[in-house]
């Protein structure tokens, strides 16, 4: 058996033509989304990362309004610059790269981030919402994710999920949105003993760990549903490549669904960028979400 693939970049493009479609219904009202991306310091990768959420957003109709701090900026500067776009009208979505120089207080700045603005889904109130099954921001990886599993149609209620990894922004939220789905959850984590014993009882594996091709085949039930959120750089006869926490080669030929890296779960990720920035704008303009977009839930 040859497991089917899921592929990221076809059904993040998917996802982007609901939102565009959401995006000129709102222009239609003179509404106009904007989403605010904030990066503090010069890292590569995130400099990547903030570039196409920006270059994204155009591409669907969202303004973009990109803010570059100088890494050793005071923390007191970059809430000032937050309160600003809490205030400013033209902002519907207020995104913070992550993660952060170490002078710099995450949780003050991600706290300090209006939650009607969130599109991360990490303020302490849209967090708590997850856990408490109310409706409000759902963080873009794990939503990713969910719907990735979704297009698939298989019933997830009563499957046996294993997530390894629990960060805040992936591997906890994961769990309670598969729970919500009534999955039973296991997590697993570094200081987890049988990772593979227990991985084998999954019927759907989320690996979040940041370990190249960590989930081997041997700890693959036949049949499972594979989504490997890992981006992992490694150096292969030379040349640098991108690959997951999941042996891709190997586990293709066990479980039934997996979804690659690149191509899977990074490109769903800004759609659902893109996606949180529409609800949040939809919902502070007291308009009801575009049915394109919940349809997708
Ligand atoms: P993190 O470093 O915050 O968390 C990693 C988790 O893995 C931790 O909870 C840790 O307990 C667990 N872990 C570490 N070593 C382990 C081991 N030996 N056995 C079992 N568990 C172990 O990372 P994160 O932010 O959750 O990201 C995880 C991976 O997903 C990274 O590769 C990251 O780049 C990637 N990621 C991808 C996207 C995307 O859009 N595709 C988004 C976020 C993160």
């Amino acid at each position: 058996m040859t497991a089917n693939i899921i592929d990221g970049k076809q059904l993040s493009s998917k996802v982007k033509e609901q939102v565009k479609l959401a995006v000129s219904q709102l222009i239609k009202k003179q509404i106009y989304p904007g989403l605010a991306t904030i990066i503090v310091g010069d890292d590569a990768a995130s400099s990547i990362y903030v570039k196409n959420k920006g270059k994204s957003a155009k591409e669907v109709g969202i303004k973009s309004f990109q803010h570059t701090l100088p890494e050793y900026i005071e923390e007191k500067n970059l809430l000032k610059l937050i309160n600003e776009l809490n205030l400013n009208d033209s902002v519907d979505g207020i995104l913070v790269q992550l993660p952060l120089p170490r002078h710099i207080n995450s949780d003050l700045v991600l706290d300090s981030i209006d939650p009607s603005k969130d599109v991360d889904g990490f303020n302490l109130l849209n967090a708590g919402k997850i856990y408490l099954s109310r409706e409000g921001v759902i963080p873009c990886t794990p939503l990713g994710c969910l719907i990735m599993l979704r297009s698939i149609k298989t019933e997830l209620r009563g499957k046996n999920a294993v997530i390894i990894g629990r960060s805040n922004i992936v591997g906890k939220p994961m769990a309670q949105l598969l729970l919500n789905e009534d999955c039973t959850i296991t997590i697993v984590h570094s200081k987890t003993n049988n990772i593979s014993e227990i991985v084998k009882e999954a019927d759907i594996i989320i690996a979040a760990v940041g370990i190249a091709n960590f989930v081997k085949a041997e700890w693959v039930k036949k049949g499972a549903i594979v989504i490997d959120v890992g981006i992992n750089r490694i150096i292969l006869d030379g040349k640098n490549k991108l690959v997951g926490d999941v042996n891709f080669n190997e586990v293709k030929e066990i479980a039934s669904y997996l979804s690659p890296v690149p191509g899977g779960v990074g490109p769903m990720t800004i759609s659902c960028l893109l996606m949180n920035t529409v609800f949040q704008c939809a919902r502070r303009n007291n308009i009801d979400l575009p049915n394109n977009l919940t349809d997708l839930f």
